[in-house]
Order: C-alpha cells, then sequence, then structure tokens
C-alpha cells in the first residue's frame, strides 16, 4: 500500500488507512510505504523506499497499490517508483517488475493523467474492489488472466484494454461505513488523532465539486450510536470526516456526547449556514479546544455564490465571524476560489469590502482567507471550462490583498501550480505523458510549463467517458 506523499500525509489520510486495514482482513500481508521525506538524500544513498513494518525495500513487493490523492501527487507517484529501480511508465515495465494498481480520491475526480504509470486502476469507493482484486492478483497465474478478472469488477479501468474510456465509479455498500482509523500516528499532520467517517458524500449541488449530490447517491448518514461505539478508548482526538459533516442531522448531540468524555473534536469541513444556525457547533468545537473556526465561501461575490449553486450568503458568514469573536476563537477562516468563470474585478471588490464587515463582525477573532485558483474537475457541471489564466489569478490575488492590507491575512495558492493542476485534471494520458517529461527534466514550474505546452492539441480532450456523457 504506497502513498507518494510523506509519512505525515499519508497516515492522515483515512481513505488509505481503511482500505488498507480491509486488505488486511483480507488476508493479505499488505505494508505501507511513504514517498520518503527527503527523496534526493535517498536518490543519492541508492536506497529504495522501505515498507514500515518489515522494511522491505518497494521493489520487492510483487503488487503496488498506490492511494493518489489529487492530481500534483503524479509527481510524487513517479519519483515514489523511480527511487524503487521501477521504471515509472507502464510501457517501459517488464516481467520482473511489480504491478501497479491505482485508487484514491483522483479516481472521482481525474484519473487520466495517471494511466501511463498504472497497470489498472479502481475507480470509486473501493472497499468492495481492492481486497478481492488484491486477491485475485494472487489467485492468478498471469498479468493477463488477472487483468481479465479485474475487467469484471465495478470501477476498473485497464488504460492498454480501454483506451481513455472510463467506466463509472464504484459505490460501496452502506453496511462497511463508516471508514475509520487503524492507527493513532504520532508523527502524522492529525497527530494522534482517530478519524472516522460520520456521513460519506454530500446532498448539495455547488456546480464545481465532486461530491455533489450526483456522485454515488450523495449523502449517506452514520448513526451516533454506531459511531460513538467504534472510538477506542485511547483515543483523545477524534476527526470526523465527511464532505458534509456539519449536515449530519444529529450531529449537535454527537459532538456534546465526545467533547463531554474529555475529547478533542474536529470536523472536516464546516457549511456557514448550518454553523450560523446550529450555534451550539461552534460552541462546542472551541469548548474541545479549536482555535481556528473556518468556513467555505468558494464565490467571491453573492452572485458568483449563486451562480456556483453555493448557498452561502454573507448574512450566514457575518453571523459566523461573530460567533468566532464572541466564542474566543482566534482565527476566523473562509475558504475562497479565485478565477471562477465568469468572474471580473468588481467581485474582487465585492470580497474586500465584504471581508472587511466580516472583520468588524469578528471581534477579537483575526480573519483569514485561503484563496485557491478555480480548477475545473471531471464529474461535475464546470467540467471543461478553461483556466482563467495565471497572469489574470495573480492580479487579482494581488487586488485582494492591495484591498484587505491590514484587515484580513490572505493565503494564496500558487496560481501557477494550479495551472498544472488544471492541465492534469482536464487532460487525458499525453498529459501524463508531460508530467514524466516535466519530472525527467527537475520538476521546476519551467520544466512543467515546457512540457505541457509541448502536448499535441491533436491529442487532447474530448476523450469517451459514460460519466462525462450521462453529466
Ligand atoms: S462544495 Fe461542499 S457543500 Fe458543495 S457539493 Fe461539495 S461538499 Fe457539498
Amino acid at each position: 500500500m504506497a502513498y507518494p506523499s510523506p509519512y505525515r500525509a499519508g497516515m492522515s489520510s483515512l481513505g488509505f488507512q481503511w482500505i488498507t486495514t480491509l486488505v488486511r482482513q483480507e488476508g493479505i500481508a499488505a505494508e505501507r510505504v511513504f514517498l520518503p521525506d527527503a527523496p534526493e538524500a535517498w536518490r543519492a544513498a541508492r536506497m529504495a523506499p522501505l515498507s514500515c513494518e518489515t522494511q522491505t525495500p518497494l521493489n520487492r513487493f510483487p503488487i503496488i497499490a498506490v492511494s493518489l490523492a489529487y492530481e500534483l501527487e503524479i509527481a510524487g507517484l513517479i519519483e515514489l517508483l523511480d527511487l524503487a529501480g521501477i521504471p515509472p511508465r507502464r510501457e517501459d515495465r517488464g516481467p520482473g517488475d511489480p504491478i501497479v494498481l491505482l485508487g484514491g480520491p483522483i479516481s472521482m475526480a481525474s484519473p487520466l493523467a495517471a494511466a501511463p504509470f498504472v497497470d489498472a486502476m479502481l475507480l470509486g469507493e473501493a472497499e468492495e474492489t481492492a481486497p478481492p482484486a488484491l486477491r485475485d492478483f494472487f489467485d492468478s497465474d498471469t498479468r493477463e488472466r488477472w487483468l481479465d478478472h479485474l475487467e469484471l469488477y465495478p470501477g476498473a479501468y485497464i488504460p492498454e484494454r480501454h483506451g481513455t474510456a472510463l467506466p463509472p465509479i464504484a459505490k460501496a455498500s452502506d453496511r462497511l461505513l463508516p471508514a475509520r482509523s487503524a492507527w493513532l500516528a504520532p508523527d502524522a499532520e492529525l497527530s494522534s488523532m482517530f478519524l472516522l467517517e460520520g456521513e460519506r458524500g454530500c446532498h448539495r449541488q455547488c456546480t464545481f465539486c465532486v461530491m455533489r449530490r450526483t456522485t454515488n447517491g450523495g449523502m449517506r448518514l452514520v448513526e451516533p450510536d454506531r459511531i460513538l461505539s467504534l472510538v477506542p478508548d485511547e483515543a483523545h482526538k477524534v476527526g470526523l470526516v465527511g464532505a458534509a459533516i456539519s449536515d449530519h442531522p444529529k450531529l449537535v448531540p454527537l459532538l456534546q456526547t465526545l467533547v463531554d468524555s474529555g475529547r478533542q473534536v474536529s470536523l472536516s469541513s464546516l457549511r456557514a449556514d448550518r454553523v450560523a444556525r446550529k450555534t451550539d457547533i461552534a460552541r462546542l468545537l472551541r469548548q474541545s479546544g479549536a482555535r481556528t473556526l473556518t468556513v467555505a465561501s468558494d464565490g467571491a461575490s453573492e452572485r458568483l455564490r449563486a451562480t456556483l449553486q453555493k448557498k452561502t450568503s454573507e448574512d450566514y458568514l457575518a453571523r459566523c465571524a461573530a460567533q468566532a469573536g464572541d466564542l474566543g476563537y482566534a482565527v476566523f477562516k473562509v475558504y475562497m476560489m479565485i478565477g471562477v468563470p465568469d468572474e471580473t474585478d468588481e467581485d474582487i471588490d465585492e470580497l474586500v469590502a465584504f471581508t472587511r464587515e466580516l472583520r468588524r463582525a469578528s471581534g477579537r477573532a483575526r480573519v483569514a482567507l485561503g484563496v485557491a485558483p478555480f480548477v475545473a474537475k471531471r464529474n461535475t457541471p464546470l467540467d471543461g471550462q478553461p483556466f482563467a489564466g495565471i497572469k489574470v489569478v495573480e492580479r487579482r490575488m494581488k487586488r485582494l490583498q492591495r484591498g484587505l492590507r491590514g484587515a484580513a491575512e490572505v493565503r494564496p495558492v500558487s496560481a501557477r501550480w494550479a495551472w498544472v493542476e488544471y492541465e492534469l485534471s482536464q487532460g487525458g494520458p499525453e498529459v501524463g505523458e508531460a508530467a514524466f517529461a516535466a519530472w525527467q527534466a527537475g520538476g521546476r514550474f519551467a520544466d512543467w510549463k515546457r512540457a505541457l505546452k509541448a502536448v499535441d492539441p491533436a491529442t487532447r480532450r474530448p476523450w469517451a467517458s459514460p460519466a462525462r456523457a450521462a453529466k
């Protein structure tokens, strides 16, 4: 079970931990391998990445199941395989090399750029596909026979057989919920935190979001009694995970019970309308030790939030800011996107003026905006929308920073790397080949730009995909 980012990130991934657990329950001796913290030192020492369990070099495993979270981690996957002496491109591997099977969050959105590096992928929820697929691997006498079996699984995508035609993503049965941690890892980013799902999916319809209602039937709830029964006594920190966890109808009593038991609790995401109307949520999180109250606004103005179908209004955001101040939070943080379709400088000016209002409402709590450039994703209504442009995004970031100087902190995500993410998200295997060329050239932004610009436009989109056609 390989994770193409360092240990501290991989061990904070609930999906990675959960699938590893289920594979082990299948009777397979799965071991964990992460991208080393300092790959160049490992390269200089000619050391292959080692498994956590038995310090076995990665290239000694017959099959490597990789969890890929997002597009830019493709570079980590290439690096991880190369460090192990495994040719990153499938076409360059031989019969003595391990098989590479890929899954993870990227499989819901934009898996095609990773196609050149894998033998197969399992798209979507992998609880009922990854463990038996790995069992089949050990029961099959040849790679071809294994692929014959695998092809019958929901969500199985085999690039050499399917080209760019992706199958619909798999959906696991509800009885397997909730995913939960197998380790309390002190050195993970979410240090020693027991993670478990309070729900899966989302019932809302934001037009930019992969987790919207149309994905695998929307929101699937886990009952609080079941959640509480799974929290181990030794877990002092509990993270409730779910795209729409703050919409769980029984969240407040669940939080109350966890906080009363003396635990620190955090939620993976908060909706401003829910926090504004259910004031106990912010109160209980603060009581359990939280110092930052974070909500998402996404669109820079009321007009854009309406077109994105983000049901968050200025009124809700202002009420959240006031709660942050009243409850003694240190920071009120708002996630925002810049460069969404149809955005103009006037929307940014509205954001500046409104953020200043938030600052007044938040009292002693500082205001911070986490600002990411918009990147169109597959399986969403905004799939195929263009990237706003690096210069446009950078100019609007500067306009925002200038307008908010002294009033709020702006934490921008790089426009350049967002453009790379966009190309990887919207492209197919040809863009994966460009990623390999960029990595070979050194992996700096200039290398990516050169490699991506060299992709022949005639080889790009549209690709055949039932999910796209059904949009
Ligand atoms: S952005 Fe959030 S609220 Fe909107 S569909 Fe996605 S998960 Fe749901």
